[in-house]
């Protein structure tokens, strides 16, 4: 490629709020056929809002979300912001949390009012040895809406369900539809389970889903892709995203995302949309068939 035309696309990118790092990232990215985007922050806003709590006959929908709130100060995960924010609209008075450690990818544990309180998904019931059979038709009922659902457990016992949602980002649906028809496969990959996950790659026709991913396993999928011969792009914007940025032939990182996947990345989208994808893509294509 000439400096003149590479300098010609990426100022364009610029100018429409998507920063190209360099030329090789402009090149790598004509020949990416894959794009694997994060859901959460990427494909949604990010900003999940707690919208049912679900106690077990012989509990109180306030206690279990207090329960809940008090443990979730301590996070700082999107999820525990929704159930503190939510709480907090309930006028619900959180309490103090002690011996509370963060599981990442699966949740919370620490002791409140004396008992030992969890909460998360159900990897994090299920390897304290809790049954959880009894909660799935109505944990299942929720995700088939796209929400993400916990389980607040209470000295061994679940003492019902809290249920978050997370509503796709507006400008989502057609850059998904815009980016197929420039030939990408596209994957979603995320820390959610399985049924969320398809609810809400079936609302946007995405192609696959790699689901219950904890965060370090996502670079390892790219380099399986890889190995497969694909070339792939990544679209994250978390802190835990940085690995997976870093192994793809193409990083994409979102403008409002955390600061070390934005250095991981070898393309910004400044207005935090897919749009920019779009974008990049006509871009390194144009400059690319003008060389040849
Ligand atoms: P992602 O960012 O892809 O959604 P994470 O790895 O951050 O994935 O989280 C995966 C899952 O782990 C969440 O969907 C949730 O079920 C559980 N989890 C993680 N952190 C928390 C938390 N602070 N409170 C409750 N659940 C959590
Ligand atoms: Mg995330």
């Amino acid at each position: 490629a000439t400096p003149m035309s590479i300098m010609t696309a990426t100022g364009r990118g610029a100018q429409a709020g998507v920063l190209i790092k360099n030329a090789e990232a402009l090149e790598r990215f004509e020949k990416v056929d894959t794009l694997m985007v994060d859901k959460t922050g990427t494909l949604t806003e990010g900003k999940p809002r707690l919208v049912a709590v679900l106690p077990q006959p012989g509990h109180d929908e306030g206690e279990v979300l207090r329960l809940a709130a008090t443990l979730e100060r301590g996070s700082e995960h999107p999820l525990a912001e929704a159930i503190v924010k939510g709480a907090q609209e309930r006028g619900i008075t959180i309490a103090e949390a002690s011996d509370f450690e963060a599981i990442t990818g699966k949740g919370v544990i620490g002791i409140v009012d004396g008992k030992k309180v969890m909460l998360g998904n159900l990897k994090l019931v299920t390897d304290h040895g809790i049954d959880a059979s009894g909660f799935l038709t109505a944990a299942n009922a929720r995700r088939d809406e796209g929400e993400t659902v916990m389980f607040v457990v209470v000295d061994g016992a679940i003492a019902g369900l809290v249920s978050v949602a997370d509503p796709v980002k507006e400008t989502t649906p057609a850059a998904i539809k815009a980016l197929h028809e420039l030939g990408f496969r596209i994957i979603m990959a995320t820390g959610d389970n399985e049924r969320t996950a398809q609810a809400v790659a079936a609302k946007l026709g995405i192609d696959e889903i790699r689901a219950d991913v904890l965060p370090q396993d996502k670079a390892r999928i790219i380099r399986e892709l890889q190995e497969q011969g694909h070339k792939v792009a990544m679209a994250g914007d978390g802190v835990n995203d940085a690995p997976a940025l870093a192994q793809a032939d193409v990083g994409i990182a979102m403008g409002t995302g955390a600061d070390v996947a934005i250095e991981s990345a070898g393309i910004t989208l400044v207005r935090g949309n897919l749009d920019g994808i779009v974008r990049a893509r006509r871009l390194s294509h144009a400059t690319m068939s003008n060389i040849r």
